[in-house]
């Protein structure tokens, strides 16, 4: 008779896209030290990986590889053991729950793309399901909001309207896939340094309003219609803080992007093409001009945080 299998480890596997913001309208900064944002969420094909491992009761710990790995926190800072404790904490015999976790990063650090919070809504799926909680997915929804403002997208995914400080999310009515360059920039940017540059730049913001420009762009499926709405306050914010990325962003639409913006907080530049075959050459002719530190195409929508089967 042949000898019993070696045990194997039992885990949940989850997969987490980045966001880039289609618009992005920061209003005036709140006594919380937060500002009101009217924004459009759009979920695209580049994923982080979580993968949760049972450990020992109370034991949360985290290792990291790929796409700016040496950056990530190991402690519990890292917003995926963060979410690993919060669900712990609020929905389980908190002293009898444990997690080994992995993350395998493509989105990279303090980017605008929300990698961080991609990991958050990875770890809580991951966890949920590892655990066998009985967490419905308000609850999910709830615990996401308290760990971040992009952490509730990260978990729905797909192309959203978001107000609040960005948690509320709702679906947008959107047609149509589009097709994206990303040009990583050389080291990331702070989000509250960027914020702390919009308030100095914008004595006056306004309340925020998500354009109806874009809303019926979205609901064409017209790449150069949506192009042209593109839009992102913090834009100014980035660009004075990193000047070279208006090169960066001048020379996508010189190589024939039909819309072009930094993306939430940068300094990722998100280039939109009229097609596929478009965002190839797009991507061919970024790449080959060095401006940016990588470049990426990725689709858009797709879907949030999913199990990996
Ligand atoms: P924001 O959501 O603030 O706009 P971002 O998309 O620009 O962020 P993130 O990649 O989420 O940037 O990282 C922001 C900071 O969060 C990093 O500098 C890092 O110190 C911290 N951080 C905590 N956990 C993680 C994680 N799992 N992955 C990446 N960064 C993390």
């Amino acid at each position: 008779m042949a000898s019993p299998l070696p045990p194997t480890p039992v885990g949940v596997r989850v997969r987490v896209p980045a966001k880039i913001n289609l618009a992005l309208k920061v209003g005036p900064r709140r006594a919380d030290g937060y500002h009101p944002l009217a924004t459009v969420y759009h979920a695209v094909a580049l994923y982080d990986e979580v993968l949760a491992l049972w450990a020992e009761p109370d034991e949360f710990e985290v290792a990291v590889i790929g796409e700016g790995a040496g950056v990530v926190p190991l402690d519990d800072t890292n917003l995926a053991v963060r979410a690993a404790r919060l669900l712990a904490r609020t929905h389980g015999p908190y002293d009898s729950l444990g997690a080994s976790l992995s993350l395998r990063k493509a989105i990279p650090v303090a980017a605008g793309l929300a990698g961080g919070s991609a990991d958050g809504a990875g770890a809580l799926l991951a966890c949920a399901s590892l655990w066998d909680l009985d967490v419905s997915p308000e609850a999910l929804r709830a615990l996401a909001a308290e760990l971040g403002s992009d952490v509730p997208f990260a978990l729905l995914g797909g192309t959203a309207v978001g107000s609040g400080r960005g948690e509320e999310v709702v679906p947008a009515l959107a047609r149509g896939t589009y097709h994206w360059v990303l040009g990583f920039g050389h080291g990331g940017l702070s989000t509250p340094a960027v914020y702390r540059r919009f308030d100095e730049l914008t004595p006056q913001p306004v309340n925020p309003e998500v354009p109806d420009e874009l809303m019926n762009a979205l609901r064409t499926g017209d790449p150069r219609a949506l192009g042209a709405a593109l839009v992102n306050d913090l834009q100014p914010a980035a660009l004075d803080l990193r000047p070279q990325l208006r090169q960066v962003l001048e020379a996508g639409l010189e190589y024939g992007a039909v819309g072009a913006l930094i993306s939430g907080s940068g300094p990722t530049a998100a280039f939109l093409a009229a097609s596929e075959p478009a965002a190839i050459d797009l991507a061919v002719a970024l790449s080959a001009d060095g401006l940016c530190r990588e470049v990426r195409r990725a689709s858009g929508p797709v879907t949030g945080a999913r199990l990996v089967i």
